[in-house]
């Protein structure tokens, strides 16, 4: 029977050491819910003692055989890895892991269910839907976090992207941290624990789970395995979406995302004159902007609709304008919400497509160093490697260095159409 850890693709050693970890902390509710001698209260502080206690020993590499040196259970983890390694697929691993009734992750009890289908009540996921997390969101989750687990076990919060919190954020998710609630657990990912990423501060108060980008082999086998997919199918998107487990799977069943991927891979041919490398840069944009406007839409209306609905919309009696005004403003938040969301998505397509592109470059440079790898893209091997003579190493690094440059442009706020406009013009001159 696959548990909550099966869905981790070729990450062993991560997969070990959250195992161990619920193990821990189960020994940890275990020990907190041993009778209490008659006359004394319960008391939460025992739970952070026994937890403390646990930790200690497994730094101390105490002889208690249940738990291995390094193994203990923590307050604030991290968990980091390139994107589609599956950062947040772990901590929710995790997370069920410490609601599940058999403490180990079955994947079957009812605690591992809602915590999976995200409708256990101690379970709380932040996910930013615009570009940051802010401080709002982040002091509500806290103070909610304080409370005591209604299902007896952990109160988990998760994550994802802290990368993205707001400083002010990052600062109260910091006290949190600090001077964590006896039962309370915080799961974060992100991309790797460099400063920009994560602050030192939290960093030095979370335990780091490292997650690796998973082989091409190992993403191709979960693809067959799990999604049923035709091996051959599986072996191509595998490789195509260079680790990232989510894009293979999108590759292998959607036939527009494999559209939209052919097109940025015609990119390279295309690009004969000045002419023709403005006009791939705006198709590139406009191709994002309508693959993100799509992605939207949906949520967008429904919202809207919902929100309409929430403030009596059509309302003709007595206190109607009244909540007339003051819709006004909750709408205008809705549309700054949803604009947000929009730039965001926009870029996570954009970044798709030079992710694709900067592969077909990196195939031209292994082919013109005759370096023994297997190409990114097979589909397009041919004409990288056509690429590669003509261009040299030094050329195919040239052109691979201006998509990275593009990338890294957007990352750091340049506007996506000039930075991508610099990469088009490099790409042609190369
Ligand atoms: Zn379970």
């Amino acid at each position: 029977m696959p548990d909550v850890f099966a869905e981790l693709v070729g990450q062993d050693d991560a997969v070990g050491t959250l195992r161990r970890a619920a193990a821990s902390a189960a020994a940890v509710l275990r020990a907190a819910h041993l009778p209490a001698p008659a006359g004394t209260v319960d008391d939460p502080d025992d739970d952070l003692a026994a937890l403390a206690e646990a930790d200690e020993d497994a730094a101390a590499g105490s002889t208690a055989p249940a738990v291995d040196p390094g193994a203990g259970m923590t307050h604030a983890w991290i968990f980091t890895g390139p994107p589609g390694s599956g950062r947040s697929v772990a901590a929710r691993a995790f997370a069920a892991a410490l609601q599940c009734v058999h403490g180990t992750g079955c994947g079957t009890c009812p605690g591992c269910h809602t915590t999976l289908t995200g409708t256990h009540a101690d379970v709380r996921l932040v996910a930013p839907e615009g570009l940051s997390i802010g401080v709002g969101e982040m002091r509500a989750l806290v103070l909610r976090a304080a409370s005591t687990p209604s299902g007896g076990r952990w109160q988990v919060v998760i994550i994802e992207d802290a990368d993205r919190l707001t400083e002010a954020a990052g600062n109260a998710l910091l006290k949190a941290v600090e001077e964590p609630p006896p039962r309370t657990v915080f799961l974060l990912c992100a991309p790797s624990t460099h400063p920009e990423d994560v602050s030192v501060t939290i960093r030095s108060r979370c335990r780091v789970v490292p997650l690796r980008q998973p082989s091409a082999a190992a993403v191709a086998d979960v693809l067959v395995r799990r999604d049923g997919i035709a091996p051959d199918v599986a072996q191509w998107a595998a490789a195509a979406a260079q680790g990232h487990v989510g894009r293979a799977r999108r590759l292998a069943r959607d036939p527009e995302a494999r559209q939209r991927r052919d097109a940025v891979l015609a990119v390279p041919r295309r690009l004969t004159g000045v002419g023709t490398a403005l006009d791939a840069a705006s198709a590139l944009i406009e191709a994002a902007e309508a693959e993100a406007a799509a992605s939207v839409a949906e949520s967008d209306v429904a919202e809207r609709a919902a929100l309409q609905t929430a403030l009596g919309a059509g309302g003709t009696g007595r206190g109607a304008a009244g909540a007339t005004r003051g819709s006004a403003g909750q709408l205008k938040d809705l549309e700054k919400r949803q604009k947000s969301r929009a730039t965001r998505a926009q870029r996570d397509a954009l970044d798709r497509a030079l992710v694709d592109l900067a592969g077909f470059y990196r195939d031209a440079l292994t082919s013109a160093l005759r370096a023994p790898v297997a190409p990114v893209h097979t589909d397009t091997a041919t004409l990288a490697e056509a690429g590669g003579q003509k261009w040299a190493p030094e050329g195919a690094l040239r052109r691979l260095e201006a998509v990275l440059e593009c990338r890294a442009a957007i990352e750091a706020n340049v506007k996506p159409r000039i930075a991508v406009e610099a990469m088009m013009l490099s790409l042609w001159r190369g």
